[in-house]
């Protein structure tokens, strides 16, 4: 049994050749630590030729952006790797290949996607992957099609619910996103301008029951393995070519609450642009944007329905119309989640680069307005936009 010791780029080279499953291991050189993320460690490894080869990632016992005074469980090391073999096994073309992990040491050795480039940054300089939304549909379908009780024995499928179980990191979603942009609370980083949003959402009941009844739902409905974090950062897109990376918030959630995540990402991308791009450049992303969400949603949809049709093993499930049925309220939850996130990335503490990177200061304080705005109109409106058609009218209503 290994011992957790945070490594150094030393031991990080050595564990890559011991586990990377490169031909010659021994040209294995050199690393780097590449971690922009908030949580972990990141090493790049390179060979001789000073190409980065493999990838090793290590869970620190702290959350890394904040430091030591807020601990955080290493078993988050575990779970991700776990999710992502899990979602693998449905999905391997858009899911990032784990050769190796180990729980005691909190580290995981994974494929190299150095040739790929962060959706997010892409998005934050105008640069498009006409196919990016559809395999991002396509992903969401098959992972959360093939982790649900659709697909799932029930005693394998009760049995993954304990496995994944995730209270610490699951416990830091249930603030950022339910509790504390709707409250006074320190780790608010909203402008100072647009205290009177902020508080309009702290005094708004009708908000405040319909956000509690997203959070209980996250809290209960285990209705598939949730990859739980699918931002535009956890997103590697190259041409033709999608790759989903940073699982380790995932546990057995609600569906739309991933598909609200990835819509929420887009949509934010889409209020940023004008602070971000020229005005023609800004105009025609943003269209882009609403295209994705669109896309997004009907790439799931018509996977997860061809599944269904196919592949259901449950059979009180596999009755023609129930998936459709079920799609209904996956569509309802998916709009509400995806408000929550255009609200806790602005008014909470977890700020994006598309908002940050925003110049001007009016132009930022007015995207993020919009954000806001945008996120509460869907939460409130969740169970009353009838399809894609409908939610990106009312996104253009609001801007
Ligand atoms: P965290 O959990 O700390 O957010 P991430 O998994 O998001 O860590 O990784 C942080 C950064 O490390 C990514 O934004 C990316 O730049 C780099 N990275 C992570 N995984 C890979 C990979 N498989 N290939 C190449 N770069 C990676
Ligand atoms: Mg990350
Ligand atoms: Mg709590
Ligand atoms: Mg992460």
């Amino acid at each position: 049994m290994s011992q957790y010791r945070t490594f150094t780029a030393a031991d990080a080279v050595e564990y890559a050749r011991q586990f990377g499953g490169v031909a010659n291991p021994h040209t294995l050189v050199d690393s780097q630590e590449v971690g922009d993320g908030n949580l972990n460690l990141v090493f790049k490894i390179f060979d001789t030729a000073g190409v980065s080869r493999v990838i090793v990632k290590q869970a620190l016992p702290y959350v890394r952006c904040v430091g030591e005074s807020w601990p955080l469980t290493l078993d988050r090391a575990r779970l991700e790797a776990e999710v992502l073999i899990e979602h693998g096994k449905f999905c391997p073309q858009h899911t990032v290949n784990i050769l190796h992990y180990d729980p005691d040491l909190a580290v995981m050795v994974m494929e190299d996607l150095s040739d790929h480039a962060i959706w997010r940054s892409e998005l934050v300089n105008g640069v498009e992957y006409p196919q990016a939304a559809g395999q991002l549909g396509e992903y969401l379908a098959q992972t959360l099609f093939h982790t649900s009780d659709f697909f799932q024995h029930p005693y394998q499928k009760k049995a993954d619910v304990i496995r994944f179980t995730n209270p610490e990191l699951c416990d830091i979603t249930e603030e950022l996103f339910f509790n504390e942009p709707y409250e006074i609370h320190e780790r608010n980083a909203y402008p100072r301008a647009l205290e009177p949003l902020a508080e309009s959402l702290r005094d708004d009941e009708a908000l405040r029951l319909a956000v509690g009844g997203l959070k209980h739902r996250f809290y209960c409905h285990a209705e598939a393995l949730l990859h739980g974090d699918v931002h535009s950062g956890s997103i590697f897109v190259a041409e033709g070519c999608l790759k989903v990376i940073d699982a380790e918030f995932g546990f057995y959630g609600p569906m739309g609450f991933d598909i609200g995540s990835a819509l929420g990402n887009l949509l934010i991308s889409y209020c940023a642009a004008p602070g971000l791009l020229a005005p023609r450049e800004a105009a025609a992303a943003r269209e882009n944007r609403l295209n994705d969400v669109r896309e997004v949603w009907l790439s799931f949809s018509e996977s997860f329905l061809a599944l269904a049709a196919e592949k259901s093993r449950d059979r009180a499930l596999a009755v023609p119309g129930y998936s459709r049925e079920f799609l209904r309220k996956v569509w309802s939850d998916t709009i509400g989640y995806c408000g929550t996130e255009l609200i806790r990335r602005t008014v909470g503490m977890s700020q994006v680069a598309d908002i940050k990177n925003i110049k001007d200061e009016a132009m930022r304080v007015e995207c993020v307005r919009q954000a806001i705005i945008l996120g509460r109109s869907l939460i409130l409106l969740a169970d009353h936009v009838a399809d894609p058609e409908a939610l990106i009218a009312r996104i253009r209503q609001n801007s």
